[in-house]
């Protein structure tokens, strides 16, 4: 097992563990915030057929080499039909937005250049050029092209362009289940009234909610008490999920038993300790071929261990291409506290100054336990573990929290 090590070392090993789950097929309708198993290939060309841009006149532009000119009406072309009648010289047939073009035509004089109108001729007051308003097959997407690429997130747009190409049906990823246990003998459920030294149990609940916000599925909260016996019962009933996520019971106080428990059970344990702030005690294995995560029970602290481990790996078993939010630059608008040897992942909150420049400030007071921070905070700043202080103007890299 490895000891306090970087945060990009916990990383990869916890990643070295995973591999990417099943694939499901869905119902287009359903397949909305899932993964793309596969990539999308186009079997046609898009759009299919040339067509028009406008409701019009389907003409040959070199009708209009003096204008106004009249050419005579041969056919009335509505969207979903197809004119058998060839466009002449002087001649032209009324289309509406989307219907093919006839053939012989070569653009489209929109209705709103039409200056007489009496059903067997129009007359137009401005010329179109070749192509003009003519929406070309495969203009969009060429047929075998591959349109979205596997790991993609399905968000409306890229349910529009199944829907465009065809896919009634998507191969997505199954999303792992996850099972989160809070531990500890003061908690108690957000419905009950505090009694003396107890808290309610938060963590458990917000890191439920980390998982479906990330695309997982997760097991109704579990809860285990400071003893061995209530650990180890949890634990098998956690085994039913595909991921372990435990909050509290990895620190090194008197009750901190989940990783004895855990020993006792057969986990392979991979590191614990990462040097970082919050979250240091953060412990990771494998038990029975799951991943289990060890987070330190402070609300702030699982829900930064969380976002900065689990969500990575919930994305690596769903096969997305992009694991990490893309780092954004910031200047710290004020002196912000920074220990060196730690990471720091302060909560911070991002935003223009005068002058347009990305600024953040943390959110106040960085305790592990102050939990409105959490909900203040637009975007995590990192304070690289190097670092010995982090002054005002020091540029930063920010990430922003998209929940
Ligand atoms: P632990 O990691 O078990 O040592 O817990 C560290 C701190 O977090 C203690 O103050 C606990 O009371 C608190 N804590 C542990 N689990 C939870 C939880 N599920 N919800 C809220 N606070 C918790
Ligand atoms: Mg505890």
């Amino acid at each position: 097992m490895q000891v306090f090590i970087s945060v990009e070392e916990a990383r990869s090993l916890i990643l070295d563990t995973l591999s990417v789950q099943e694939t499901t097929q869905l119902a287009l309708e359903e397949s909305m915030g899932r993964t793309l198993a596969v990539d999308i290939e186009s079997r046609e060309a898009i759009p299919p057929f040339n067509n028009s841009g406008m409701d019009g006149y389907a003409v040959l532009s070199q009708d209009f080499e003096t204008i106004p000119v009249t050419l005579e009406v041969l056919d009335e072309i509505p969207a979903g039909a197809v004119s058998e009648i060839v466009v002449k010289p002087g001649t032209c047939s009324k289309i509406m937005t989307g219907a093919p073009m006839p053939a012989g035509a070569d653009s489209v004089a929109p209705v709103e250049w039409v200056i007489e109108d009496n059903k067997t001729h129009v007359s137009f007051g401005k010329a179109p050029v070749f192509g003009r308003n003519v929406r070309k097959a495969g203009q969009d997407v060429k047929a075998g092209e591959i349109v979205i690429n596997r790991g993609k997130t399905v968000t409306p747009p890229v349910v529009g362009m199944l829907a465009t190409l065809g896919y009634a049906r998507v191969d997505v990823v199954t999303p792992p289940t996850v099972a989160v246990i809070a531990t500890g003998d003061e908690l108690i459920a957000p419905g009950e009234s505090l009694t003396p030294g107890k808290i309610r149990n938060s963590s458990g609940y917000a890191l439920c909610s980390q998982v479906l916000a990330c695309g997982g599925k997760v097991l109704p909260p579990l809860l285990a008490r400071d003893n061995k016996e209530s650990i180890r019962r949890t634990v098998e009933q956690a085994l039913a999920a595909d991921v372990l996520v435990f909050a509290g019971g990895v620190s090194v106080g008197d009750y901190d038993l989940v990783k004895n428990v855990l020993d006792d059970m057969g986990m392979e344990m991979l590191f614990w300790k990462v040097r970082q702030r919050p979250g240091k005690p953060l412990a990771y294995g494998i038990l029975q071929g799951k991943p289990v995560f060890g987070l330190p029970g402070n609300p702030v602290s699982s829900a930064i261990c969380f976002d900065q481990y689990v969500r990575p790996a919930i994305y690596s078993m769903l096969g997305k291409g992009e694991l990490l939010r893309p780092p954004v630059k910031a200047h710290l608008s004020r002196d912000t506290p920074k220990v060196k040897g730690l990471h720091f992942f302060a909560r911070g909150i991002g935003f223009y100054d005068e002058s347009n420049r990305l600024c953040v400030h943390d959110t106040g007071p960085q305790g592990s336990n102050l939990y409105s921070s959490m909900v203040k905070a637009n975007c995590i700043i990192h304070l690289e573990e190097e670092w010995e202080e982090a002054s005002a103007g020091t540029e930063v890299n920010i990430e922003w929290i998209t929940w």
